[in-house]
């Protein structure tokens, strides 16, 4: 055994926050000013946060900021973001400033239909059982909407049913359209109220029940055009599909390409106390679903702007989880002005695509960097006294050497001159 105390605390969750903090104390060795940082109150007061996961022992506070300039289908918004990452804000708000030259994003989203997954093994005949599903589909939904009045006074509940087979088991879809929450609650508790039922139709056995992140029918979509000019000139624009082009073959470049995007939709979805990771593992799964893949779109238009196309599950709420519960998540829902999940989701989806573009411009932006080094490089040249007989000459030599200095441009200045 080693010198390292154990781990093994019985009761820790009994415990109050101060005891829980006394044996952290003790375990990691922490100093009465650690403790202090981990007791200190946030917005989110500790005894909240007690109430909200298992054996807390303080919050974590994450930097929140708000994105300007976004114009999502004619409506104004500032966007609360949370995030530790530096520059992702100002990136979004450029972009923002960017499409808003030609209209801002063009949002839509689908009903807010989540699947449930009810996994039946043990058959005889997995056609047959499917079969046997199908026939009793009524059924299953009515015993499904039990679970849920609520739910379905909303409009919501569950609404259709699909089996597919995998290998010797079926797979029972629940449809369930959750309306303005996220759903995984709602969803879970249909599809295991709905197990017995199905076992008893197929005579097979149920093993899992529940929801797939993998939200293929609750699709949020945006589209933006970015002019041209503002992206820096046409050649920015041929350089940005190019970068485009680079993530839709490769899987490596993908990944970064992806991981952009969710800086800025995880930051919404953490501002809004959605969940992170459901959101994480829904795009990254149907960005895998052909190969994995870009999960925003870009080509350029008759005009030679650039149209960028952004899709993905988004399923996030207004109702329960975090997000009726987090001061600081209610106050960003306040901030945000959404009145459904739907409207939320189509903001988050227009700020995945702000996040790429800014991103794809940055990186491929070395036609950008020579343009500014141009302009510079005039400036510098002009305080060397080059006149109009020279200055494009002096502009010339300093970007290729890569010298933009005011003692290179004096001493060609000079030179020229002689
Ligand atoms: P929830 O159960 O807290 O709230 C949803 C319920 O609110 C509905 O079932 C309905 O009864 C009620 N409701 C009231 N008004 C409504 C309206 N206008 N529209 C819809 N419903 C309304 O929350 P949830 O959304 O079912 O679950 C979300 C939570 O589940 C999150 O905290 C998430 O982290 C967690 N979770 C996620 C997963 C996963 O993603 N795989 C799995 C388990 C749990």
């Amino acid at each position: 055994m080693s010198e390292k105390k154990s781990s093994q605390i019985s009761g820790f969750y009994k415990l109050s926050i101060e005891e829980r903090l006394e044996k952290l104390k003790d375990f990691a060795g922490l100093n009465e000013q650690e403790i202090a940082v981990l007791k200190k109150e946030s917005s989110l007061e500790l005894k909240s946060a007690d109430k909200m996961i298992e054996n807390v022992i303080g919050t974590m506070p994450v930097p929140l900021g708000i994105a300007t300039n976004f114009l999502i289908n004619g409506e104004n918004y500032l966007i609360p973001m949370a995030t530790e990452e530096p520059s992702v804000i100002a990136a979004a708000s450029n972009a923002a400033r960017i499409a808003r030259l030609k209209g801002g994003f063009t949002a839509g989203s689908d009903e807010s239909i989540m699947i449930g997954q009810i996994q039946v093994t043990d058959l005889k005949n997995p056609d047959d059982a499917k079969n046997a599903v199908i026939a009793n589909k009524q059924k299953i939904l009515a015993l499904a909407n039990e679970q849920d009045p609520v739910l379905n006074k909303f409009g919501g509940g569950a609404k259709d049913i699909e089996v597919r087979i995998l290998d010797k088991f079926i797979v029972v879809h629940l449809l369930v359209d959750c309306r303005d929450a996220m759903g995984a609650n709602a969803v879970n508790t249909m599809a295991e109220a709905a197990a017995p039922l199905i076992e008893e139709i197929t005579g097979g056995e149920v093993i899992l029940k529940i929801i797939s992140n993998l939200a293929v029918k609750r699709l949020a979509r945006s589209s933006a055009v970015f002019d041209k000019e503002a992206l820096g000139g046409e050649e920015v624009v041929d350089r940005i599909i190019l970068a485009y082009k680079f993530a839709a073959k490769d899987p490596y470049r993908c990944a970064t390409n992806n991981k952009g995007i969710m800086n800025g939709i995880s930051s919404v979805v953490l501002a809004t106390g959605n969940d992170t990771r459901a959101i994480e593992a829904g795009a990254h799964g149907y960005a895998a679903l052909n190969g994995y893949s870009p999960l925003a779109k870009y080509r350029k238009n008759s005009d030679g702007d650039l149209v960028g196309e952004i899709e993905l599950p988004m399923a996030v709420g207004l109702i329960g989880g975090a997000t009726a519960v987090h001061p600081t998540a209610k106050i960003n829902v306040k901030i945000l002005g959404v009145k459904t999940a739907r409207e939320l989701e189509e903001v988050i989806a227009s700020v995945g695509l702000a996040q790429n573009l800014a991103a794809l411009r940055a990186l491929s932006a070395e036609g950008i960097q020579r343009g500014h080094m141009k302009l510079h490089a005039k400036n510098i040249a002009k305080m060397a006294g080059a006149d109009d007989r020279i200055l494009d000459k002096v502009v010339e030599i300093m970007v290729r050497e890569r010298k933009v200095r005011l003692d290179r441009a004096r001493e060609i200045v000079e030179e020229l001159k002689k």
